[in-house]
């Protein structure tokens, strides 16, 4: 049976590029009338303690709704925070962390590569002995946790069969400095997926690199490891992935003004797309 989730964060309101990513995770589960007997579930990713707005899970769901899509919905992040801790003791009981005090700032300026993600993290507290108190960060030992696994391969619904290729990324940050947001993006999904047996990761190309690194953290875990199916991104005039601030108006906006949603929700499925936006794989796109 396949399993899926859309697993949006309540730091701002859900718009289109939010809704075609649903629909395609619906779809692929439960397909329009619910005739594939897949699972389509909703896992709200409220960890950012800074920027997080409890207040929006529930304008996640109308905007669901109003889309015609059915879910169940799975424990939020802000529910699991003891399980991240526990996968993070473990990892650096095997001396697969090390704790980091560098700031962006520093990281940028030491930076010999970039990385999918930006800057890739130069190493530089790697091997250092300081009292890890205070405010520090897990970086993940890349080269270490490689040596271990060996080499690794995963699944793209799309793509295809990829080598695992996790060094891209450098030593990722596992645990964050701050207290109120303890696990990384990486570490935090990596767990949710098993922990919900989901068996079809659903989401946009923007996270196709990260998939090497959920890959190796599944290994060192000893998690399932599931297919991933990287969906393409509605872009804008720019070649940019839509994103809310370009004006574009909410789900809720559109659900207020009594837009019809399904029949929002059909042009979607159908690739009837507002002018100036566009379907795109984002990353070759990008300059
Ligand atoms: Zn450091």
């Amino acid at each position: 049976m396949i399993v899926t989730r859309f697993a949006p964060s309540p730091n701002g309101p859900l718009h289109l590029g939010h809704a075609f990513s649903a629909i395609v995770a619906h779809d692929l589960a439960q397909g329009r009338s619910g005739n594939r007997g897949g699972r389509f579930l909703l896992r709200i990713e409220d960890i950012d303690g800074t920027r997080s707005r409890p207040d929006l899970a529930g304008e996640f769901r109308a905007d669901l709704a109003w889309l015609g899509l059915e879910w169940e919905e799975v424990p939020a992040q802000s529910t699991r925070l003891g399980a991240y801790a526990e996968a993070a003791e473990r990892l650096r009981s095997e001396g697969l962390l090390y704790p980091c005090r560098c700031t962006r700032a520093e990281i940028a300026a030491a930076a010999i590569k970039t990385g999918p993600d930006g800057p890739v993290y130069p190493g530089t507290c790697r091997g250092a002995s300081f009292a890890a108190d205070g405010e520090v960060a897990w970086r993940l030992d890349m080269a270490e946790a490689l040596r271990r696994t060996g080499p690794l391969t995963w699944l793209d619904a799309r793509a295809g069969e990829q080598d695992a290729r996790p060094e891209l990324l450098g030593d990722v940050v596992l645990v964050r400095k701050e207290a109120e947001t303890p696990a990384s993006y990486h570490l935090a999904v990596t767990i949710d997926d098993a922990a919900d047996g989901v068996t079809l990761v659903t989401r946009g190309m923007d996270l196709f690199p990260a998939t090497h690194i959920h890959r190796l953290l599944q290994e060192l875990l000893g998690l399932p490891v599931p297919t991933w199916h990287h969906h393409p991104l509605l872009l804008d005039e720019t070649g940019d992935k839509l994103a809310k601030r370009r004006g574009s108006p909410s789900l809720a906006d559109r659900r207020r003004a009594g837009e019809e949603g399904c029949a929002l929700a059909d042009d979607l499925r159908a690739g009837r797309l507002p002018a100036g936006i566009t379907l795109g794989e984002g990353l070759s796109e990008r300059s």
